[in-house]
């Protein structure tokens, strides 16, 4: 297995953990000296796959620039969330849901 860590906004480290075979793919392709446009091209795709994702799941991709350690588990993020059917967000709870099910308004928070 590879881990790719990433920090975000929040200053949290966050480890993926991709399939053997791709992590052994992408390793190769990478000491191939693969060209950048390339990796433009696999960032853009990995980009709309996290979108969609996001969309999936309801989530705000803006929210993670403002994304605070949640205050109850303080391992997650809080995140922008709309319910289901709705576009606005109405509500931030944690990204580790539902292991950790800390939620708040966002009018609440706005304040
Ligand atoms: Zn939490």
């Amino acid at each position: 297995m590879s881990n790719s860590k990433y920090k975000n906004q929040a200053n949290k480290n966050i480890t993926v953990t991709l399939p053997k075979d791709v992590a052994e793919r992408l390793l190769l392709l990478r000491k191939l000296g693969c060209r950048s446009e390339l990796f433009t091209a696999i960032q853009n795709h990995l980009e709309a796959i996290v979108s969609m994702y996001e969309t999936h799941s309801n989530v705000n991709q803006h929210s993670w620039k403002t994304a605070k350690v949640c205050p109850e588990c303080k391992n997650g993020v809080l995140l922008e969330k709309a319910r289901k059917g709705d576009v606005k967000p109405s509500f931030i709870s944690c990204s580790t849901f539902p292991t950790c099910r800390h939620s708040e308004s966002l009018k609440k928070v706005e304040k």
